[in-house]
């Protein structure tokens, strides 16, 4: 029993701004983004209550019927942080399977909703699963959120944007730095860990003893600043500063299905192209799968290259006097001149031979792991070191 019994309620006058919406026959509710929002009296309270769930549901129901099913999903985190009274009230709930958790309830909300064809009600945007599920693109009017008017409140669209895919990128290593790391990039000195290589001397440290130079993999932040070994919990040596890498992405420029990407770090060129290729990727590769048409790129098409600026590392492109030619789609689209060099921007989008798509990653810090350049049978896969 997942489903919340219908309690009273009417049905209210249609809202005019859902009115070309689709009737919805259900909806899954994002509990702990509701009961968070200080968006829903009491206002400007930063604390989780319960009353603001009791809120929306009464508008759900006022809107769309008491009959209409919601389903309520909840982080598990949400009964620690909830008032005594509130967690009494939420455990009640939980019991008779009004509520029911997950470590994370996004993932599980989503696919609830997708497998029934139902409403979200959250204001979060969901970028970081938009890979996951592209039917939140597709389907933005099944998403809503609330707002207050006149003391009441209502649902009303949430405003699902498109989100560029190197956004998606940015919002997916964000979270899973955040959540799974206790690192969160945007703060100057949490980012600093970021940039540099770490050390575990630990004994018995299964890690430590795979890489007795520097962990290949992020270090975890403890609750005091310390930065300690993702793995056995021991604080950490610094191992020296991290150099500047940028990742890129390769997809069918057709469907959007990505194949490979990349890392090209300060001072490297990559040349992409197909076939045999010394100091490049071979796109053609078949172990990439790459799409059908790849063979309209040609075999030196193009070179990338990270390198030092005034403002920073900065990612180039150069034509390679490729046969079919490269696209550039930067606001409007235009044909790269052979020879003709230009400064990435992050939301710029090459297309090779209409064939072979290639983008900058949002993201912006890679594991020494990912480092590594693409391995890729006699075919290729080196990189050039500029001169
Ligand atoms: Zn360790």
């Amino acid at each position: 029993m997942d489903e919340m019994p219908p309690t009273q309620g009417q049905l209210g006058p249609a809202a005019p701004y859902l009115a070309d919406n689709p009737i919805p026959t259900g909806a899954v509710v994002d509990v702990s983004n509701v009961c968070w929002s200080e968006r829903l009296p009491p206002l400007r309270r930063h604390f989780p209550l319960l009353d603001r769930l009791e809120l929306v549901c009464s508008a759900w129901r006022r809107r769309y019927g008491a009959d209409s099913p919601l389903v309520l999903v909840a982080d598990n985190s949400l009964r620690r942080a909830l008032l005594p009274e509130d967690a009494r009230a939420f455990r009640r709930m939980e019991r008779v399977g009004q509520v029911r958790t997950a470590p994370t309830a996004d993932p599980v909300l989503l696919e609830l909703a997708r497998d029934r064809g139902w409403h979200v009600i959250s204001e979060d945007q969901f970028k970081d699963l938009r890979r996951l599920h592209p039917w939140i693109e597709r389907s933005p009017s099944r998403f809503l959120s609330w707002e207050l008017r006149d003391g009441e409140v209502r649902l009303r669209p949430s405003g699902i944007r498109r989100v560029p895919a190197h956004a998606v990128s940015l919002a997916v290593e964000r979270k899973d730095l955040k959540h799974g790391r206790h690192i969160d990039p945007s703060v100057a000195a949490q980012e600093r860990v970021l940039r540099s290589h770490w050390r575990c001397t630990a004994r018995g440290c299964v890690k430590a003893f795979l890489w007795p130079d520097r962990l290949l993999d992020w270090p975890s932040l403890a609750r005091d600043g310390t930065v300690v070994c993702s793995c056995c919990g021991f604080p950490l040596e610094e191992a020296g500063p991290r150099g500047t890498t940028r990742l890129f992405v390769a997809s069918d420029a057709r469907t959007g299905t990505e194949f490979l990407r990349f890392p090209i770090s300060l001072g490297s060129a990559v040349q992409l192209g197909r076939g045999d290729l010394t100091h490049g990727v071979n796109l053609a590769a078949t172990e990439l799968r790459p799409p059908e048409d790849v063979r309209q790129v040609s075999r030196r098409h193009l070179m990338l290259s990270l390198e030092e600026s005034p403002k920073g590392p900065l990612p180039f492109a150069v034509d390679l006097g490729s046969g079919n030619g490269t696209l550039l789609t930067r606001g409007t689209e235009r044909r790269l001149d052979p020879g003709e060099r230009i400064a990435l921007h992050t939301t710029d989008r090459l297309v090779l031979g209409d064939a072979v798509a290639i983008r900058l990653s949002g993201r912006r810090y890679i594991t020494p792991e990912e480092e590594a350049p693409p391995s890729l049978d006699g075919a290729g896969g080196g990189l050039t070191v500029l001169g």
